[in-house]
């Protein structure tokens, strides 16, 4: 499957992400991921997306299409991809899209997972991520803590509060969602490609990701 997940920070799509690499050998690519794992490594490209990262502005298009352009011809996109977090502007998106003309790449839609702020919010806060740059497991202290407090059940790394979950970025990510990402979703329906699935549980999404393909 080639998909390109659409949603708030917190929508899950990180999670689903997961779950449908198992189905079918797809890749997830995470521009958070990439990223934390430059600024983690102190690669120059870390250095130059650290500052937005922490206080949740958006890293500059010109940077994250740079990152994209080559992770997309590395050769397990083959088997298909799972886009999360990227395009997260309309310039990231147009210039997806003729992207994914150059190297002629079909993709199969784009899935906005809608979930409502107050839902998001409280799961933003509560949020723990494995601080492993190859790992990045992601749990939650109210519904999915690790089994040993602090400690990934994956890798055995700690398992921390990320720089920007403090609640003032928080709601400074939701906000610059809502101005910059949200108009994706129009952008996205006018193409013919936007299916929307309304959902708190990953698992709900998943099932409706799949009916959606015949899979
Ligand atoms: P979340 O979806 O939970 O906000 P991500 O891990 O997707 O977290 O992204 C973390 C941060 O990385 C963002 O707040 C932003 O600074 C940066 N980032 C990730 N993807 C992009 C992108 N496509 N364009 C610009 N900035 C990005």
């Amino acid at each position: 499957m080639k998909l390109i997940l659409l949603g708030a920070p917190g929508a899950g799509k990180g999670t689903v992400a997961k779950q449908l690499t198992a189905i079918d050998g797809s890749v997830q690519i995470s521009t958070g991921d990439i990223l934390r794992g430059a600024v983690k490594e102190g690669t120059e490209l870390g250095k130059e997306a650290e500052g937005y990262m922490k206080r949740g502005d958006l890293v500059p298009d010109s940077l994250i299409m740079g990152i994209m352009e080559k992770r997309l011809q590395e050769p397990d996109c083959q088997k298909g991809f799972l886009l999360d977090g990227f395009p997260r502007t309309i310039p990231q998106a147009e210039a997806l899209k003729e992207l994914f003309q150059k190297l002629n790449i079909k993709f199969d839609m784009a899935v906005n997972i809608d979930v409502p702020r107050d839902v998001i919010f409280d799961r933003l806060c509560t949020r723990r991520t494995c601080n492993n740059a190859d790992c990045q497991a992601i749990y939650n202290v109210k519904s999915m803590p690790p089994k040993q407090e602090g400690i990934c059940d994956k890798c055995g790394s700690p398992v921390v509060q990320r720089d920007d979950e403090t609640e003032e970025a928080i709601a400074h990510r939701l906000d610059t969602y809502n101005e910059k990402t949200a108009p994706l979703i129009g952008f996205y329906e006018k193409e013919g490609q936007l299916k929307t699935i309304t959902g708190t549980s990953s698992e709900a999404v998943v099932d409706a990701i799949k009916k959606e393909l015949n899979i």
